[in-house]
């Protein structure tokens, strides 16, 4: 197929793959607008930089107010710490590229509360850069092909960012939506373990993000910041895919 690109001359191709995440451009032209695979989730957040000494090292902490959310994590392999606001609204009219505006989007709902550490962290979130801010968004999409043109990863199946996966889900959606005939033969897949990490003692089991209290109340809860069964846990690493 012959594909265009901005920037550079076109080229031909036997396969295109879109591995370009949540807002994909690939699947907006090969598949349909984005309005149709991605799921507004009532639910818009921003993950950026924090002061590290607000947070204690290998903890996730939240703070809870009804229709709002802010929280800190230290993952204990790097120095800096993220902290991340959330808030409850319907959907709103921005620019996706002017990360000004998702500065002033944020304190309009944060700035002003006193309470815990949302001062300083909101202050530290602000001051960086490369402040990352987006709607809660489910990607579903009937399929990950259209003839020659393929989806993987967020661009074709997101649980959405406050699930704390993304890798997990991605093979797991796959493997529902895939043709019969192209599925991997059971023998080279054990579906229920993945190989642990070379630095892992044993095999690690598939976990699952337990689902955020319906009702937000205002209060704290702390999480153990690693990999465990029932716990949510956002990282650094897919917050420097900014998108
Ligand atoms: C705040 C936050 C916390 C998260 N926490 C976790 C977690 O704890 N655990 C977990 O497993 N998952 C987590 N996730 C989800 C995880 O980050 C994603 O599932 C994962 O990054 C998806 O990978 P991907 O390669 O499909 O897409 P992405 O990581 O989004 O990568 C897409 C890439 O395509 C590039 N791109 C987009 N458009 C174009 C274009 N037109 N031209 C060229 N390049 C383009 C982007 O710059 C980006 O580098 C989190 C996500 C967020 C936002």
């Amino acid at each position: 197929m012959l594909v265009t690109f901005e920037r550079a001359p076109s080229r031909r191709f036997h396969l295109v793959v879109g591995a370009d995440g949540t807002h994909s451009a690939v699947r907006r032209l090969a598949f349909g607008a984005e309005e149709r695979f991605v799921r507004f989730k009532d639910h818009y957040f921003a993950f950026a930089d924090a002061d590290a000494s607000l947070g204690e090292v290998r903890w996730v902490t939240m703070f809870n107010t009804p229709g709002r959310m802010a929280g800190i994590y230290r993952s204990g392999n790097h120095a800096q710490a993220k902290a991340y606001f959330m808030f409850h609204s319907a959907p709103l009219e921005y620019d996706h590229k002017d990360v000004a505006e998702h500065k002033r989007l944020i304190s309009k709902r944060f700035a002003g509360d006193r309470s815990w550490r949302i001062r300083e962290l909101l202050g530290s979130a602000l001051a960086d850069p490369e402040f990352h801010f987006d709607a809660l968004g489910q990607v579903r999409t009937g399929s990950w092909h259209n003839g020659r043109v393929a989806l993987v990863g967020d661009s074709a199946w997101c649980a959405s960012p406050a699930s704390g996966a993304g890798a997990e889900p991605a093979p797991a959606g796959e493997e529902r939506r895939l043709p019969a005939g192209l599925l991997p033969a059971p023998a080279a897949v054990d579906r229920r373990r993945i190989p642990p990490p070379a630095h892992m003692p044993g095999p690690m089991p598939l976990s699952r993000t337990r689902a955020a209290p319906r009702r937000a109340r205002a209060n704290t809860a702390r999480h153990p910041g690693h990999p465990r069964r029932g716990t949510t846990r956002p990282s650094t690493g897919p917050g420097d895919s900014r998108r």
